[in-house]
């Protein structure tokens, strides 16, 4: 059977949540036997989003392969369970560099280099270079942006002269448009999607089928004048009503038989969707049995996509301990210095910015760069150590811990990352021997999977019952193994080490209940059908400190947390 492609484009209005519906669709088409695989074509001049502000354009989500990709990507590996790799992201940026790399290389042999045929060739090439790979029955292509944008012509083109390319029978054109509602009309308008069909047919995509996002359900009526209007039949009009849980989506265009109209049109010969274990894990995620709050300490926090996989992987690791995790979004910005000492002062409620840490069943300190907001990072850690507050710290969160350890715990006044002093006394955070003579900014950090072995007895190793692991990075400082000797001295267990270079990846307290801190981003690899194993335990010990925190309050256990933390992992907590 020759490969299948799905072109899907957006129109109306940005963030209609495409990357959802291809995930979605993905997912369905899985759960049918099917091999697939996304891909999206951004249509931004970046050459990667790697050097974007996350302000800006959201997390950057970092493959196996060291690609630093679209946020997207990572809804597709949380959705299909399947690896992402540099070949599924594509930038303008990136498609001119190659052609313009091939110009200078004399590869056009004097021709003039136009956008039609060498720019649209390059982005088919690249869409091909997956279809040919004979590892997918479906290639989905999220083509980003919305119909209109200048930008984003050249992949329409392009994917107009691919559906001639391959056969128009092996390809498909799914359009995501707004329909909204006019309350003072009491209806659903119509016309814009007509128009944004008009536009993507007038350059030579005509949708076979259109999803309508909309905050109302299409009745007949408008189905059927939309099929009326842009050139479909009733059936191909799909309702993408808003949900609870982007989890919920894939059912929901089930429902809507957005799968069934696809492997109808592509004639895919496959089985019915299975989706038992999927529906198992979305009920968890609706109707858990339990609540934990948890602080999620970060400089970018007024911008939830900047942690979108974060927040994501304590939603797996939530619905594992049957739980809701209700985040507490805490500016580092706001919790200022902790040089007066400031366990005692927020126990005393000097600060009201540190009341939602007060509150916190546990805290997680997250990536991020430069030193906006770093003395609140390491008050909120000094907080959770003191305290015995589960507590988790990510990339830039885990050297934070590593800071707040020297300066409190190990005696070394003034350490720091020479990231943000280069004058320290106390160099323990530094930046890595390969990265001193980096000079260019783009593509240049520790990127991608990298192996890391555990430590026997260590939490980590307990987290993911492992010997050796593999994580992703993106970084450019380390722990300094010239300090390492005297950190450890003092109590802190470097768990987890590169054997390759032998880099510190893990940090852990053994006399704290759960105190860890990963050089790593472990949330880029947790999906819903492998859920990380860090996220699962860090949100059962979230519970284990609610649950104490409830029986002390009702005086019916004693507040212990100076062990090291019995296994939360009853039966009943997990609800399987
Ligand atoms: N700024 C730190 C470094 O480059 C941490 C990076 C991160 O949190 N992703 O090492």
């Amino acid at each position: 059977m020759p490969t299948k492609y799905i072109i899907v484009t957006g129109g109306v209005a940005s963030s209609l949540g495409k990357g959802i519906i291809c995930a979605s669709l993905g997912r369905l088409l899985i759960a049918r036997g099917l091999r697939v695989t996304i891909q999206k074509l951004d249509p931004y001049i970046n050459v990667d989003p790697g050097t974007m502000n996350p302000y800006e354009h959201g997390e950057v989500y970092v493959t196996d392969d060291g690609a630093e990709t679209d946020l997207d990507l990572g809804h597709y590996e949380r959705f299909l369970d399947e690896r992402m790799s540099q070949k599924n992201n594509v930038t303008t940026g990136r498609i001119y560099f190659d052609v313009i790399t091939k110009e200078r290389r004399g590869d056009y042999l004097g021709k003039t280099v136009q956008v039609i045929p060498h720019i649209t060739d390059e982005i088919k090439s690249h869409v091909l270079k997956l279809g040919n790979s004979e590892d997918y029955d479906v290639v989905l292509v999220e083509v980003g942006g919305t119909v209109g944008d200048i930008e984003g012509l050249p992949y329409i083109e392009a994917m107009r002269q691919l559906r001639y390319e391959v056969g128009r029978q092996n390809t498909l054109s799914i359009h995501l448009t707004l329909v909204p509602y006019l309350a003072a009309a009491g209806e659903l308008k119509t016309k814009p999607t007509q128009h944004s069909v008009k536009t993507i047919s007038e350059i030579g995509l005509s949708p076979d089928i259109i999803v309508c996002r909309s905050e109302h359900k299409l009745d007949t009526g408008i189905r059927r004048k939309i099929a009326q209007f842009c050139n479909v039949e009733v059936a191909d009009v799909i309702e993408s009503l808003d949900a609870s849980s982007i989890y919920e989506v894939p059912l929901l265009m089930q429902r809507e038989g957005l799968d069934e109209r696809v492997i109808e049109k592509l004639g895919l010969p496959c089985k019915n969707a299975d989706l038992k274990r999927w529906t198992e894990f979305v009920d968890r995620v609706k109707y858990p049995k339990h609540t934990v709050r948890i602080a999620l300490v970060g400089k970018y926090v007024e911008h939830h996509d900047a942690y979108k996989s974060i927040c994501e992987a304590l939603i797996h690791g939530g619905a594992m301990n049957n739980t809701r995790v209700e985040i507490a979004w805490v500016h580092s910005d706001k919790l200022g210095d902790i040089s007066a000492g400031v366990s005692e002062d927020i126990s005393a409620g000097d600060n009201d910015s540190f009341a939602p840490l007060l509150d916190a069943d546990a805290i997680l300190v997250a990536p991020g760069f430069g030193d906006r907001g770093i003395n609140g990072k390491f008050a909120a850690i000094r907080y959770a150590r003191e305290n015995k507050v589960p507590f988790f710290g990510i990339c830039l969160g885990m050297q934070c811990a590593v800071i707040e350890f020297a300066r409190h715990v190990a005696g070394m006044e003034g350490a720091h990352s020479t990231e943000m002093d280069v004058n320290t006394p106390y160099p323990v955070i530094d930046l890595m021997s390969e990265q001193k003579d980096v000079e260019k900014m783009g593509g240049t950090m520790r990127l991608g999977k990298y192996r890391c072995r555990l430590a026997e007895g260590s939490k980590a190793f307990e987290a993911y019952g492992a010997q050796e692991i593999e994580e992703r990075h993106r970084h450019r400082y380390e722990v300094n193994n010239e300090l390492r000797d005297q950190l450890e001295e003092h109590g802190l267990l470097c768990s987890g080490i590169n054997p390759e270079k032998n880099l510190v990846e893990i940090v852990e307290l053994p006399n704290h209940p759960w105190f860890v801190g990963v050089q790593f981003h472990p949330e880029l690899k947790s999906t819903v059908y492998t859920p990380h194993p860090l996220f699962v335990k860090f949100v059962g010990e979230a519970l284990k400190y609610a649950q104490q925190k409830v029986a002390a309050k009702s005086g019916e256990g004693s507040w212990d947390r100076s062990g090291d933390g019995s296994d939360l992992h009853s039966e009943e907590n997990i609800g399987r």
